[in-house]
């Protein structure tokens, strides 16, 4: 029997179910954003995303620097990150060659991305599905020598640039041969932003059955279409407790000019929160970051909450 302390504060658990929100502004959104901001002002953005309680966040990727300039200097970010036992910083690569970067770069963690289509993975990742998919167990041993977790991607997993629509049958068979050499982590990304909650329920429990138990779900969305928030739901809803978002909604959409970009992490936040759901996240201080970002970037940005604030408090 618990004690009557124990069982309030399981009940009070169970009332307020966690969420994990990885915040991807300093890689993904800044990544999309034409303006190139000082490594000064990413570690800055960074310790703002820390003070707001996110303990787990994309920092840089290691990809070519000239097709991403954006993301040139992740070896110098990477070196100036606070050592901090509590947080995981992300490192995103699409290749053997940028695993080793981001292992080099002391990345405790990798995002390693396999797209949904041929064409975007030949134009993203250098190499079709069926060729990225065969380095993978290599990529994986490569990780595990160095002691670095690794999650993997699946992009353009709900409708392709290029191609179009992407059968949910592609998404489940790159999933299953994923699985096979199985990360701690599966992502499927709306990498242009044309999910809509049913796609969401459906490719999340199509994938979500065929994956081994321990591999955790994670959902990535852009608002491109503005169907992000509701998509956030859908996915939680269904089972998935680990949501992507990006402060302020920076990021845009490398194939739709002047789109609104990733999901605002702040809007997610109010949302969940209000939702009954324990983010761990400082609404206020997420606002902060989320102005800080904007203000750095000199224009406005797409977010919601941020320009109106959380819920209102009564008058004294
Ligand atoms: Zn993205």
């Amino acid at each position: 029997m618990l004690s009557r302390r124990r069982q309030a504060r399981y009940i009070e658990v169970m009332a307020r179910p966690k969420l994990e929100l990885v915040e991807v502004s300093p890689r993904d959104g800044l990544q999309n954003e034409p303006e190139l901001v000082s490594t000064a002002v990413k570690l800055s953005l960074i310790e703002r995303i820390l003070a707001a309680g996110f303990r787990r966040l994309e920092a840089g990727s290691f990809v070519n620097p000239k097709k991403v300039p954006q993301m040139a200097d992740s070896p110098e970010v990477f070196a100036g990150l606070p050592r901090r036992e509590d947080a995981v910083f992300i490192a995103l690569a699409l290749n053997r060659k940028g695993v080793a970067r981001a292992i080099a770069a002391g990345a405790e963690e990798i995002n390693y991305v396999f797209c949904a289509s041929d064409e975007f993975s030949v134009r993203n990742n250098g190499g079709t599905v069926a060729e990225t998919l065969a380095v993978w167990p290599d990529v994986v041993a490569d990780a595990k020598a160095a002691g670095v977790r690794i999650a993997a991607v699946i992009s353009t997993a709900f409708g392709c640039p290029f191609e179009g629509e992407v059968p949910i049958s592609r998404v489940v068979e790159i999933a299953e041969r994923i699985a096979q050499h199985a990360p701690f982590e599966l992502s499927l990304a709306d990498t242009i932003g044309v999910a809509s909650p049913r796609d969401v329920v459906a490719r999340f429990a199509a994938v979500g059955a065929i994956m081994p138990p321990q591999v955790q779900l994670r959902a990535h969305f852009h608002n491109t279409r503005n169907t992000a928030l509701a998509n956030a739901v859908a996915a939680v809803e269904c089972g998935v407790a680990i949501i992507d978002g990006s402060l302020a909604g920076i990021g845009g959409c490398p194939f739709a000019p002047g789109a609104a970009g990733n999901v605002p992490t702040e809007d997610l936040v109010y949302m969940f929160e209000r939702m009954g759901f324990d983010t761990g996240v400082d609404l206020d201080a997420a606002i902060a970051a989320a102005r800080f970002i904007g203000e750095a970037l000199g224009k406005p940005t797409p977010g919601m909450v941020s320009r109106a604030g959380g819920f209102p408090k009564a008058r004294a």
